[in-house]
């Protein structure tokens, strides 16, 4: 399946010289949208994986029906301020902009083999802040997998020595 077919680039947005990378139509069609998540699935089946891992917003929209199809939990990675527990954090910059991402501290058990999931690879930035929340709590990050790659942008370049899909790429 062509899922570049299903995902709107939209100029200029959310600042001037970005090229945004919208996935809603993918999600909208039920049919793509499987096919998308199912490609994670299966390789995500050959990791015996404990748990899924994925930074919010669109990382949950992946991440989620993958732990669920798994029979895995699922583990949100949350902006400063959001989860109600005792958290640990990291600090990052994005393709447009900083953050802070959070975790919750007793999400992860030392040992516990990790998928981590996202919608869309840029700068990489998100991912390597999230693999090193999950590995300040003892998490082995078994693989990343992403729906969209930005391949210009070089971020798998962040990513190596982990086992990283990507379902389509720019
Ligand atoms: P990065 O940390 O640079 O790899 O950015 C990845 C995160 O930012 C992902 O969670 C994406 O949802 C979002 N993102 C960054 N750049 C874009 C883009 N051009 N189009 C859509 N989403 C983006």
């Amino acid at each position: 399946m062509d899922y570049k077919n299903y995902i709107k680039i939209v100029d200029d947005w959310p600042k001037e010289g970005i090229q945004f990378k919208d996935i809603t139509p993918l999600m909208d069609n039920g049919k793509a949208f499987k096919a998308a998540v199912d490609e994670i699935v299966t390789f995500a089946r050959q990791k015996n994986i404990d748990l899924v891992v994925g930074p919010e917003a669109r990382g949950f929209i992946i991440g989620c029906p993958v732990s669920y199809a798994l029979e895995v939990g699922f583990a949100p990675v949350r902006k400063e301020g959001k989860l109600p527990r005792e958290v640990i954090k990291v600090d990052y910059g994005l393709e447009y902009g900083k953050n802070v991402l959070t975790i919750h501290k007793d999400a992860i058990k030392p040992g516990q083999r990790v998928l981590i999931t996202d919608d869309l690879l840029a700068t990489g930035g998100t991912i390597e802040a999230t693999i090193q929340l999950v590995e300040a709590l003892g998490g082995i990050v078994v693989g990343c997998a992403f729906l969209v790659e930005l391949s210009y942008l070089n971020g798998s370049e962040k990513l190596e020595g982990y086992d990283v899909l990507t379902v389509t790429s720019f």
